[in-house]
């Protein structure tokens, strides 16, 4: 019998406790149970594993699972196996590979996760050939492409090893795959091009919003005060993320740990797991945080610094609220960000240097738009958004645009006359015609720009400062100065007009704790539940996540329920959850 969607939702309550699906699941789901096979490029968080897993569980015989790296297969594991699902892995940080081999060959597994480099092996094709396969899933499948990001050789010999088992579909996932990488993908794993379910990029719960930065841990502490829960911070360098995490955790008091290549490696995994298992704590880290990090509860992603494109803004960003709760990216930049950027594109061979420039500016171009963050994200993706999205700071919080094209050829004359090697403090003072000893040592005070500003436009210099070094009109020289580049000479001479984005005066006050929160933080009942699923989990030995989602808690502390069938009616208790968790809570809610 063909399963149908129907079914499908059968199953879908009564193990992993949802309603329904969402997004494009239910496409994909339906394809892999009657036997195609698909590629299905998804955001973060929009539910990959769920469109292989269930099906697991309704076909007969085994899915392989191939992924690349340990620590996400454990974590799958760890998810499938409280929602009763019979999963294992074959990785060389197991012991049990007798009692995994002896449960596959009996078709007693659902999941069997494997990685490529084993799965390449020709032994591992006859052990396939034991028992009966119900499914090949490829996680982050864009490995297999050399367009992809992250190039694997062993994901190119999938495809041998599928050919030899023509019956059983095929579902390569990933969440980040351009036109070129997915075209290359259903090549290289044989799919169908009829094959891809392409959801969008939107991550909804994410609340975009890019600042200035004057104030790093005094920014940092306010925005962890207004999302209580777990946090990543990314910092540019190792001496960077130290000195964050140090002066975070004195000034909040909340746990902060930092994450960088040059910690020692017991210190690296303690920190990361200690962060895994959290609920409240912030960790710096450098970008190589974060790869094998499946923890759905993060609320806010911090950039100190630009990152490198676009596209790694995205992929960092992704990593929070993949639970589909309210979360928060924030990007802190400063101007000199982008001035070492440019500068290192000296560095660059010739031929990468003009890709290397588009990415920048790019990035520019986010962090200077008036308007819609979210639509210059989904833009640059190739989607077609609606012009405002209502949950970034540019929706939230419309800024003004001002003309400064005057001040602009004023300010860069300046940078000319005093001969391209003074910083912007310098240059406001001459703009500004400051009395100070360097500048009538210099004979500053007699150049045609002396106190040429004045008023309203003084306060303007900065901003714009930093505008045109974003863009990279202004580029910084060895000596900390500021030379002409880009369009400078255009605006001198007045072929080109400059506007740059004035932030709204006062930033939009938010409550003091907590704005944001879909959390009823400090509800007793709440707090109770939250306490019990810390137990559970310490006893477990997992993260609290694996037991309960926070939205499952929260419909917990609203509905009350008050016996086991309306307890299994809560979205996320399936079959085995209830059997396992529901009296406990029951009886935590009725002494409150
Ligand atoms: P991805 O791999 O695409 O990043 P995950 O598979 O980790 O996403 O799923 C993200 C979260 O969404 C998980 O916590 C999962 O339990 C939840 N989820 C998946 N499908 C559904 C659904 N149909 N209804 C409610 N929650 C879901
Ligand atoms: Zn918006």
């Amino acid at each position: 019998m063909v399963a149908t969607l129907d079914t499908a939702r059968e199953h879908l309550r009564a193990t992993f406790g949802f309603d329904d699906f969402r997004g494009r699941q239910a496409e994909v789901v339906e394809r892999t149970l009657s036997g195609r096979s698909s590629l299905a490029v998804m955001p973060t968080g929009a539910g990959k594993s769920l469109t292989y897993q269930l099906p697991s569980t309704m076909l007969e015989g085994t899915c392989v699972v191939i992924s690349p790296l340990i620590a996400l297969m454990h974590d799958q594991l760890r998810s499938a196996r409280a929602n009763g699902i019979r999963a294992a892995t074959l990785t060389s940080a197991d012991s049990d590979w007798r009692e995994t081999q002896d449960a596959f060959r009996a078709g007693e597994l659902d999941l069997l996760y494997v990685a490529p480099e084993r799965a390449s092996q020709p032994a591992f094709r006859d052990f396939l050939n034991s028992t009966r396969l119900a499914l090949f899933a490829i996680d982050e499948a864009h490995c297999v492409s050399e367009w992809g990001h992250d190039f694997r050789p062993d994901y190119r010999m999938l495809r041998p090893l599928m050919d030899a088992f023509p019956q059983v579909p095929r579902l390569a996932l990933t969440a980040t795959a351009d036109r070129q990488t997915r075209a290359d993908v259903l090549t290289q794993l044989g799919i169908p091009e009829d094959g891809l379910v392409l959801a969008g990029f939107d991550r909804p719960n994410i609340r975009y919003a890019i600042r200035h930065r004057d104030n790093p841990v005094r920014q940092l502490a306010t925005l962890m005060t207004e999302r209580p829960g777990p946090g990543i911070v990314y910092a540019q360098t190792r001496k960077k993320v130290e000195d964050l995490a140090e002066k975070l955790a004195a000034s909040t008091g909340r746990k902060v740990l930092p994450y960088h290549a040059g910690l020692d490696p017991e210190t690296r995994a303690a920190n990361q797991a200690a962060f895994v298992v959290s609920e409240d704590m912030v960790i710096v880290a450098t970008v190589a945080f974060g790869m094998g990090i499946d923890k759905p509860d993060v609320r806010f992603v911090a950039h100190v610094g630009v990152p490198k494109s676009i596209e790694a803004y995205y992929q960092e960003t992704g990593r929070a609220g993949r639970d589909g709760d309210p979360s928060a990216a924030t990007m802190f930049w400063g101007a000199g960000d982008f001035a070492t950027a440019r500068m290192r594109l000296s560095e660059v061979d010739e031929e990468r240097r003009n890709a290397e420039r588009a990415r920048l500016d790019a990035l520019a171009a986010l962090v200077e738009t008036p308007h819609c963050r979210r639509a210059v994200l989904l833009r640059h993706f190739g989607e077609d958004p609606p012009e405002t999205c209502g949950n970034c700071d540019n929706c939230l919080d419309k800024p003004g645009v001002t003309d400064v094209t005057e001040l602009a050829r004023k300010l860069l004359s300046a940078v000319y006359r005093t001969g391209q090697s003074f910083g912007m403090g310098h240059l406001q003072k001459v703009l500004t015609g400051a009395e100070d000893d360097r500048i009538r040592q210099r004979g500053h005070d007699r150049l045609s720009v002396y106190g040429i500003v004045e008023g309203e436009d003084a306060r303007l210099l900065q901003p714009l400062g930093r505008a045109l070094q974003a863009r990279g009109d202004l580029v910084p020289t060895e000596h900390g100065g500021l030379a002409l580049g880009g369009s400078a000479r255009e605006i001198i001479k007045g072929e080109r007009e400059v506007e740059i984005v004035v932030p709204p005066k006062r930033q939009r006050s938010r409550g003091r704790r907590g704005g944001d929160e879909a959390n009823p933080v400090g509800d007793p009942l709440f707090e109770a539940l939250r306490e019990l699923r810390r137990e559970l989990a310490s006893e477990a030995q997992v993260p609290p996540y694996v037991i309960f989602h926070d939205s499952t808690l929260r419909e917990m502390t609203a509905a009350r329920p008050s016996t086991m069938s309306e307890m299994g009616r809560i979205g996320g208790i399936g079959g085995k959850k209830l059997e396992a968790y529901g009296e406990r809570f029951l009886m935590e809610i009725a002494r409150h």
